[in-house]
């Protein structure tokens, strides 16, 4: 499909519909700063639009279809997802700027995730409780209801699809609202959904502003379920907004992660993992690796061979497929180069990068970046930058490891490089975070949950309690 075959309208109800004040506004090819595509500023109208629709649909044909019915119109998406994936990836490049095999990885990503939550559907199964010979006590497991997902820039259609799969799996309907820098693959979606053979209504997007259209969604008194993905600071802004109509939340916000490297770890490993931990999707990931602790002992080595290999990597347009591609906005740029100069201003030694790189005139690049000789409670080690940049602090004990990690407001991921069983298993104990991975780094899958502790949110995404997200008990009980 050509970019100017894209459908360029909110999906309401099974229609395309442009927003009821006709305005739009620009998505922009971050490598070329060039015009992609305009699409609509929703506002509370369209999407009060949009929860009516899938309200509708809820209580409508979407209810009377059986568990295994859903699994199979999840398993068509899955497999309609598959053969559009070169399609949606190229797309996905060109809105959000990642290297085209990134991109293609998220696909499989997201065709992983609808099947299985395909075959999740009709395995959701209440309890039955034993009170005595005189009483019959089971609960049912009910969908919520009409369910919001707001979403990032960052994966636009694999952290959308990581909690819209969960709730239609679990029989909910869904108003999608992207993030307004990438919208085109969820509208994308929508054609998919609707040739797949969804009930209208089922699934919904609104474009549109956080502000407007996002608040707007949140405050909805018909919508029974609200997750987001993106900043602390949003999230606190969205949590609040629910708060109105006590709604139930997912939250997953960001990170500052640490990847620490002990003197027994193998050490190739670990500076492999660490290119792909600090740099890949160009440092944007909630669950990216941030802060590099290094045992002093191996310190150097470590450094050498990091900085040699950082040297080396490709700066280029998504579409070109190096190994870095744009940052997403004009705004992400200005915000990282923001935090090299606090950086800097604050005493901490910049290793490598901190500039856009000069053999690019356009777009919104940034060249990989190494801090080093960090102290744990500079801004630049406590604040998600989320982009190419990279903390290094030095350690000597266990203790000290352990307290420089924990000692930030997130608390997402952690991954931890030995060959000690002991000490592995006591930082998984022991460090503050929803994910401890050891000796590897994004490790885990689709049957997993993942999610975070303190300022990084609440709630757990991914696996069969992702889905309870979207489901609630019903207790019935029954007198003899
Ligand atoms: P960033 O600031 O890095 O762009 P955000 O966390 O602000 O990321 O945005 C993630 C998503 O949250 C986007 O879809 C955005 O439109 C939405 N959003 C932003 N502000 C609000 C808000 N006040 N209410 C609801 N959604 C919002």
């Amino acid at each position: 499909m050509k970019l100017t075959e894209i459908p360029v309208a909110n999906f309401i109800g099974g229609l395309w519909q442009a927003s009821l004040s006709r305005e739009t506004f620009e998505t922009v090819d971050p490598a070329t700063e060039e015009i992609l595509a305009k699409v609509p500023r929703s506002d509370s109208r369209d999407v009060d639009a949009a929860v009516k629709a899938a309200h509708l649909a809820f209580y409508g044909e979407w209810r009377e279809l059986t568990p295994a019915e859903r699994g199979r119109l999840l398993y068509r998406l899955a497999q309609a997802i598959q053969s559009y994936r070169a399609e949606l990836a190229e797309l996905e490049t060109l809105d959000n700027g990642k290297p085209l095999r990134e991109a293609l990885d998220d696909f499989d990503g997201v065709t992983r995730t609808i099947e299985y939550n395909a075959g999740a559907a009709d395995k959701l199964q209440g309890d039955t409780i034993p009170l005595g010979m005189e009483v019959i006590d089971f609960t049912i497991l009910e969908p919520l209801g009409v369910t919001a997902h707001i979403v990032p820039w960052n994966f636009p259609l694999g952290i959308a699809i990581r909690s819209v799969a969960l709730a239609l799996a679990a029989g909910c309907t869904v108003v999608l609202k992207p993030a307004e820098e990438t919208p085109l693959t969820a509208l994308r979606l929508a054609s998919i959904i609707q040739e797949v053979g969804f009930p209208n209504g089922v699934f919904n997007v609104v474009t549109g502003f956080g502000e407007e259209a996002g608040a707007a969604l949140v405050r909805h008194p018909l919508v029974r379920g609200v997750t987001f993905t993106g900043s602390a600071e949003t999230g606190r802004k969205i949590m609040a907004q629910a708060a109105e109509s006590l709604k139930p939340l997912v939250l997953e916000l960001g990170g500052k992660n640490a990847l620490i490297v002990f003197e027994d770890a193998n050490l190739e490993r670990a500076v492999n993992d660490a290119m792909e931990a600090v740099f890949g999707n160009c440092g944007q990931v909630c669950s990216a690796a941030s802060r590099l602790l290094l045992h002093t002992s191996i310190y150097s080595e470590f450094m050498d061979r990091f900085c040699e290999r950082v040297s080396q990597l490709k700066i280029a347009p998504g579409m070109e497929n190096g190994d870095l591609g744009p940052l997403v906005s004009k705004e992400q740029l200005e915000r990282a180069m923001n935090y090299i100069r606090i950086g800097q201003e604050e005493g901490a030694k910049l290793v490598l990068g901190g500039t856009r790189p000069t053999h690019l005139k356009r777009g919104y690049f940034f060249l990989p970046t190494i801090f080093a000789e960090v102290s744990p409670f500079m801004r630049i080690a406590q604040e998600e930058i989320f982009a190419p940049v990279v903390a290094v602090f030095s350690f000597e004990t266990e203790v000290e490891a352990l307290q420089k990690a924990n000692e930030v407001p997130y608390g997402l991921t952690a991954g931890v490089y030995t060959q000690d069983i002991r000490r592995a298993l006591t930082f998984a104990q022991r460090l503050e975070t929803g994910s401890v991975w050891i000796n590897g780094w994004y490790l885990g899958g689709v049957q997993a949950p993942t999610g975070g502790v303190k300022a990084s949110g609440f709630g757990r995404e991914r696996g069969l309690p992702g889905i309870h997200n979207y489901l609630q008990i019903k207790n019935v009980a029954i007198k003899l």
